[in-house]
């Protein structure tokens, strides 16, 4: 059994920013995700991905800020249950939340706080009848890191701004030795300079670009070796690739969280904009996950609703205690 004050389920960086900020107060946390790295997003979907609005940082990648957080948080020594999807919770006789994972793993807290973001997210597939058979072994539905497709032949499929932004960057860069892009439409569902990009590099033969077309096949002995792929007027055609990239979005559903009795509103949990409370005592929802008026799933308000509900969490655990708010620059960080 793991003990802690404050069980946070999602380690994704308003999870990893919470941690800092309990800290402050002098509340331990321990943290749960389903994936076996933290980050959330932002290491599993764009951790190459120079993002713009962080306060201070006019540019950084998301994988950086991602090491960033983890090392602000390190001080306050967080622990980490990663891998593991939490599936349950119940309340024990002492009137503490105990929250287990898929793999039997058990912990208890006063308080818990759900950011959980878009909960556990699955990419959406082609339907390809022996597609799991390649998956990892030539198919891959995200990218995480370009290196891996240094000098291979890839195909992407897809007509939104994932598949355009990867299939240019991968040429680009001269990152893989032959880029096709297979789109099922002839026109595009990504941003008109992306979509511009593409056809430039198509024009000047650097990239291969079907349309009107989808992969129907896969063939390899072991692992992905050839595509068939089906032209709405021209027939079947074959190529030799060493990977497929389909990036046709990710579905998101709140999993199992869902189930845990709280008000959902289109697939977030609705919380007081107070302190980020659901409705549930001594829960509280931040980051992409929750739901109140106005929201906005961006990273900065996530960190600013983390800041809030640890005050309310301290509140809660420590009734007869005032919590005079201290800046870091006065009283500097007081590790465990
Ligand atoms: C391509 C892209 C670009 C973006 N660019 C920007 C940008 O420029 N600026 C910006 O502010 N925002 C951007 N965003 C949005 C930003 O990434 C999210 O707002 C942010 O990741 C939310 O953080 P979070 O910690 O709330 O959730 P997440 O990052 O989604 O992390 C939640 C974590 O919870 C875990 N989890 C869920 N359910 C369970 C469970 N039951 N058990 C265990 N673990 C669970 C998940 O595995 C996940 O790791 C972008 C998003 C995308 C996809």
């Amino acid at each position: 059994m793991i003990k802690t004050d404050i069980i946070i389920i999602g380690a994704g960086p308003v999870g990893l920013f919470t941690v800092f900020e309990a800290g402050l107060l002098k509340l331990k946390s321990h943290l749960i995700d389903s994936l076996p790295q933290a980050g959330g997003q932002c290491s599993e979907i764009y951790p190459k991905k120079p993002i713009y609005d962080i306060p201070g940082f006019p540019t950084i990648l998301a994988g950086e800020l991602v090491n960033n957080l983890m090392e602000q948080a390190a001080p306050f020594k967080p622990g980490f249950t990663l891998g593991e999807a939490a599936v349950s919770i119940e309340k024990s006789k002492d009137n503490l939340f105990i929250v287990t994972t898929e793999k039997g793993t058990v912990h208890e807290a006063p308080i818990v706080i759900i950011a959980g973001g878009l909960g556990v997210f699955e990419p959406r597939k082609p339907p390809i009848q022996n597609l799991s058979q390649f998956e990892d072994n030539g198919i891959e539905y995200i990218i995480k890191d370009p290196e891996f497709y240094r000098d291979k032949r890839c195909v992407i499929s897809g007509g939104g701004d994932s598949a355009l932004d990867w299939a240019f960057f991968l040429v680009d860069e001269k990152i893989a030795n032959k880029v096709t892009l297979v789109h099922r439409s002839s026109s595009f569902r990504g941003h008109l300079d992306s979509v511009q990009k593409i056809i430039n590099l198509a024009e000047d033969k650097k990239l291969d670009l079907i349309t009107e077309a989808e992969v129907i096949g896969i063939e390899g002995d072991g692992k992905l070796e050839r595509l068939v792929i089906e032209h709405q007027t021209k027939g079947l055609q074959t190529i030799e690739t060493d990977h497929f990239i389909p990036l046709f979005g990710l579905k998101p559903s709140l999993g199992p969280i869902a189930n845990w009795g709280f008000e959902i509103e289109k697939n977030a949990i609705v919380v007081n904009p107070k302190d980020y409370s659901t409705n549930i005592p001594g829960i509280y929802a931040v980051g992409d996950v929750n739901a109140y008026e106005n929201k906005l799933k961006l990273i900065l308000c996530g960190f600013h609703e983390g800041t809030m509900a640890v005050q309310s969490a301290f509140a809660r655990i420590h009734p007869d205690k005032k919590n005079i708010l201290k800046y870091t620059t006065v009283n500097g960080i007081q590790g465990f």
